[in-house]
């Protein structure tokens, strides 16, 4: 009789994870995996060989993928970190402005309800003594790889429009977008450009929110 026998791979669960899909484009549960080689017999797998790898498949597009695809933030873990920065920065920029000013606050507090709807001038009064405005590049850095160009340039516009409720952009609060726009990746010649744009905007008319510029052929 003839012993047909042969190598074969096997794939075995070892644990689920919550991860950002890049076929799906999209928060996806996947399984991480291990990959074996089997001796078969038969094509029966009979005898466990060396592990050759591990891959985390999409549950929902089943495509496979590095294990590294898990070490990326999730839209949810993005959307959390990106909230949290909004808050932050929105305060100091309220602290190196004129923590007093009524406008400047109600500014900010709107601002902050866009991501956290219970926010309030207490709370906003109480952030604005914690933070600490040198620290404004940490807290962006995680959203560098995370977020695209146009959403950094939303981030700091924002910041932007907010110190203009107070009037003017403070030294102290440009220090505070600088930094963020550090932490972001944007050159310092980028930063200064969204700035110029934005005060741009706010002089002409104080409702049109940022175009980009008509571009040249
Ligand atoms: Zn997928």
């Amino acid at each position: 009789m003839l012993l047909i026998f042969g190598i074969r791979i096997r794939f075995r669960t070892v644990a689920t994870v919550a991860f950002f899909c890049p076929r799906c484009g999209g928060d996806r549960e996947g399984l991480r995996r291990t990959a074996r080689r089997w001796f078969t017999l038969f094509w029966i797998p009979v005898i466990p060989l060396d592990q050759v790898g591990e891959v985390v498949e999409c549950t929902t597009c089943r495509t496979r993928f590095e294990p590294a695809v898990a070490e990326a933030p999730t839209s949810a873990a993005l959307s959390e970190i990106l909230g949290n920065a909004v808050r932050v920065l929105t305060a100091m920029v309220v602290r190196t402005g004129d923590p007093t000013d009524p406008v400047l606050r109600a500014a900010a507090v709107a601002h902050v309800r866009s991501v956290d709807a219970g926010y309030d001038d207490a709370t906003l009064a109480a952030d604005a003594v914690a933070v600490d405005p040198a620290l404004a590049e940490p807290y962006v850095v995680p959203l560098a790889e995370g977020i695209q160009v146009s959403g950094k340039e939303r981030l700091l516009g924002d910041l932007v429009r907010i110190a203009l409720a107070g009037g003017t952009v403070t030294p102290d609060q440009r220090r505070v977008i600088d930094l963020a726009g550090r932490g972001l990746d944007l050159t310092p010649a980028h930063v200064t450009g969204i700035v110029t744009s934005v005060v741009a905007a706010r002089t002409t008319d104080p409702d049109t929110p940022t175009a980009d510029p008509p571009g040249h052929g």
